[in-house]
């Protein structure tokens, strides 16, 4: 019998890309500014094309997501001590970000869609007095961003939102990243576009732009950048911003340009996968899956289903009868999280005891990564695998209730 698929596969980095990155390493040009005059180079025009397929005035490109998620907090004006509302389904960048700028962290909960509760955003922003949102795309799920983005004026809270796993994604026909202040990505391996590490920064805002390009570090040569701000706003800020040093290197741009007019084939692909295999999981007894609502474009290079019957000792036997089966199942209600779960209560300075109902809905909730190009019969052993692996827990079960 073949075996399911290596699910850890990253997507390739096409033939132009590769060429790409080898031509420019010939010129030894890897830094993405240039002393002696020059228009920017590949890190510009990689900014250019991603504000332009975003529909955003300012892209910053930087050396990770979690940089733009720092960035986004800092340029929104949060200060130490300062108290940001983030959704307790999220990975440590989020978390992270909020310890990088010194703010402290109120966590929110989450419904059994994935998503931000609405309810609990607005009590805990009143209760906190939080102003700041910091609103993880959870592995692609997205909440109503209208009503999210109404929710957040009404309460006088500036929205960030955290699109790792949204690119491509759109909420009513506009595109995951512009419904706040700034919009942050990521080109890590695990996302939908693959160099290694990357990230960057959308906004409409001058300010943000701004401090975002001086605080990555670009000395007096900003004008290399690809999408910047008026001459006027740079030097207003010029002396204020230090350098962090968070910038891209020309060749990630090199390896990421190629690979953004591949992302409608991409997704396509990544759904079409998630598709087949929702739809059988969804009707196996004892797997409950996330609703998509209609006006929800995802893009989902990953799928997440929950088994809520289970209590913690029958999850874990699943999640390794499942591995030994060569399905590699995350599981985000492990005590102790592993590789890229995550969990509330492991996130410095935060309670998990603000949000127990995020925690129970983790603590059976499941994840495997889509790599592109499942084959329909790849699809199948994959379910295949995953069924037969809660079938031989439950009767583990059974006979540890019969003994
Ligand atoms: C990967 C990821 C990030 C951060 O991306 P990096 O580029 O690795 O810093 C942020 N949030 C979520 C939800 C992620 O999965």
């Amino acid at each position: 019998m073949r075996a399911p698929p290596d699910l850890g596969r990253p997507p390739d980095i096409p033939p132009k890309a590769l060429a790409m990155a080898m031509a420019l390493m010939e010129t030894g040009r890897l830094h993405r500014y240039s002393e002696a005059g020059g228009d920017g180079g590949l890190v510009a025009a990689l900014e250019r094309d991603f504000a332009r397929m975003m529909g955003r005035r300012y892209a910053v490109a930087l050396n990770s997501c979690g940089s733009a998620l720092f960035l986004a907090l800092k340029t929104a004006g949060v200060v130490p001590g300062d108290k940001v509302l983030f959704n307790a389904f999220t990975l440590g960048p989020v978390p992270g970000a909020l310890q990088h700028v010194g703010a402290r962290p109120v966590l929110v909960e989450i419904t059994e869609d994935l998503v931000i509760d609405f309810d609990d955003l607005r009590a805990k922003a009143r209760a906190s007095g939080a102003r700041v949102l910091l609103l993880s795309h959870m592995r692609g799920h997205l909440c109503d961003l209208d009503a999210l983005a109404a929710l957040c004026q009404d309460e006088g809270i500036t929205l960030i939102e955290d699109c790792a796993h949204t690119l491509g994604a759109a909420w009513a026909g506009r595109q995951a990243g512009n419904f706040g202040l700034a919009g942050c990505f990521s080109f890590q391996s695990g996302k939908h576009v693959n160099t290694g590490e990357g990230g960057i920064l959308i906004t409409d805002d001058d300010d943000v732009a701004a401090q975002a390009i001086l605080h990555a570090g670009s000395y007096r040569l900003y004008r290399q950048n690809g999408t910047c701000p008026p001459e006027q706003v740079m030097a207003d800020w010029f002396d204020r911003c230090g350098n962090f040093s968070l910038r891209m290197s020309a060749l990630v741009a090199a390896l990421a340009l190629p690979q953004l007019p591949l992302l409608p084939k991409r997704v396509a692909d990544w759904n079409t996968s998630h598709d087949r295999i929702a739809r059988r999981l969804q009707a196996a007894p004892g797997f409950v899956l996330p609703h998509r609502p209609q006006a929800e474009a995802y893009a989902q290079s990953s799928l997440q289903f929950r088994l809520p019957a289970r209590d913690k000792t029958a999850m874990a036997s699943f999640i390794a009868e499942a591995r030994a089966r060569g399905v590699w199942v995350k599981w985000f209600g492990s005590t102790s999280p592993e590789g890229y779960s995550s969990n509330p209560g492991q996130w410095p300075g935060a309670q998990a005891t603000e949000v127990p109902r995020a925690c129970a809905i983790q603590s059976t909730l499941c994840d495997i990564r889509l790599p592109l190009e499942l084959s329909a019969q790849d699809c199948e052993l994959i379910v295949d695998a995953l069924i037969e692996a809660a079938e031989a827990t439950d009767d583990e079960e059974v006979r540890r209730a019969k003994a």
